[in-house]
């Protein structure tokens, strides 16, 4: 239901709950298959293209129900190929949704929350605060925009999106329902067909969610995990505190475990200099994987303003791959997409109406420490 004209907005709505739909109106079932090839395999938003639904039916559509997806402010195309829109949610604040093009696949990364509440130090999503969970109609509806920009219809047939990863802005676990609902769309054949292997869900380790998402669903996992120890990862990633490695690992290795065979755990792994790049660290992340089942992914720690940290250098980045590859995991590095139009993993930003405060404050704070590094230029600057 959208606020601004009380009608439902069927873009976010699941097969099971356009069909109770449907039998609300008094109408047969099988409806709701006939909408929703309409509305994501030829992106349809308008009853009246939907030409095998008689009149009658669709004017009692149009009185009801709308299909609404996110207000497009900007789409940008990058020299590699990348694209990013950026899209204003019912909330006022903009999200931030990039499809990358890479071997022959094509990954979108699709937003849950406009901001977020976790504050991991790294993150210029987090230093935004938080503002608002996405509706299921807002999350899928980046795939229908990203879908329909491509022109490729029916959307099925000639594939532009193979995956999904949600990794954009936000904690997809923190908008449970929600995120459910627009995957649940993204692998149905009524909707976008793509297969459970092939959407991703990241999540910097809410535990009792991890639990909760094995009965539900069997999408991919990654984990953000950043550190090697609770020390460390409680300076990371806060969320750390509450859910510490020895609680989220077990949780992980269940949730893969329920998958059956053949399925890993992707790793992300944000490399920042001189913080956690350090041989050291490789060696205790080696142990620590060692009962999990898992692909690691390092990021190289991609910049923005004020962040504090550094990227380390190619070698600093070679050596640390070289250490777990050597330890027989399988490591790759993320090669950054998208830079010149700030598409890449962790910048980020949208436009985010905080309601936390929080970007306040941390501008404040390290404008301060910025002054202080000036004055005693013998400071460590990390
Ligand atoms: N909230 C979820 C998903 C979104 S972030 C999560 O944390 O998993 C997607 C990935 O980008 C995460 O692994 C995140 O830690 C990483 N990331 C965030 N800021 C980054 C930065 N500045 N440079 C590189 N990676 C970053
Ligand atoms: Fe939120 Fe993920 Fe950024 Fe952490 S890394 S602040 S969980 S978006």
């Amino acid at each position: 239901m959208t606020e601004t004209t009380g009608k439902i907005n069927l873009l976010g709505l699941t097969q099971p709950k356009l069909e109770a739909f449907f039998e609300e109106l008094g109408e047969k079932r099988f409806r709701a298959g006939q909408v929703m090839k309409w509305i994501h395999h030829f992106g349809v938003d308008n009853f009246d293209d939907m030409t095998n639904v008689g009149k009658a039916l669709r004017d009692k559509l149009k009185a009801r129900a709308e299909i609404r997806g996110p207000e497009v402010v900007s789409e940008d195309i990058s020299k590699d190929g990348t694209r990013k829109w950026v899209v204003r949610v019912a909330s006022g604040s903009c999200v931030e949704t990039v499809y990358i093009p890479q071997n022959g696949r094509g990954t979108l990364c699709v937003s849950s929350q406009a901001g977020c509440a976790l504050d991991c130090s790294f993150c210029s999503t987090g230093k935004q605060g938080f503002n608002s969970d996405l509706t299921a109609a807002e999350i899928i509806g980046q795939v229908w925009i990203a879908n329909k920009s491509f022109g490729t219809v029916p959307a099925k047939v000639d594939r532009a999106i193979t995956n999904v990863v949600m990794m954009g802005m936000g904690e997809p676990l923190l908008n449970f329902d929600n995120v459910v609902d627009a995957m649940t769309l993204m692998m149905d054949d009524l909707g976008y067909g793509i297969s459970k292997r092939k959407v991703t869900l990241s999540t910097s380790g809410v535990v009792p969610m991890i639990e909760k998402l094995g009965k539900v669903t069997d999408v991919a996992l990654a984990l953000s995990l950043h550190a090697p120890n609770d020390e460390l990862r409680n300076q990371l990633v806060p969320l750390n505190k509450k859910y510490p490695l020895a609680v989220l690992l077990p949780a992980c290795n269940n949730y893969i475990a329920g998958l059956g065979e053949k399925r890993y755990l992707t790793i992300e792994y944000t490399l920042l200099k001189d913080v956690n790049d350090q041989p050291e660290h490789a060696r205790q992340m080696i142990e620590l994987l060692r009962e999990t089942p898992c692909k690691i992914n390092l990021i190289p720690f991609n910049p923005f303003p004020h962040s504090g940290y550094e990227r380390p250098s190619n070698n600093a980045i070679r050596r640390f791959q070289d250490l777990l590859h050597n330890a027989g995991y399988n490591v790759t590095v993320r090669t950054t997409r998208g830079e010149d139009i700030d598409a890449a993993c962790g910048q980020l930003v949208g436009q985010v109406m905080d309601r936390t405060r929080r970007s306040e404050r941390y501008i404040a704070v390290r404008q301060l420490a910025e002054e202080q590094v000036e004055i005693t230029p013998s400071t460590n600057r990390r």
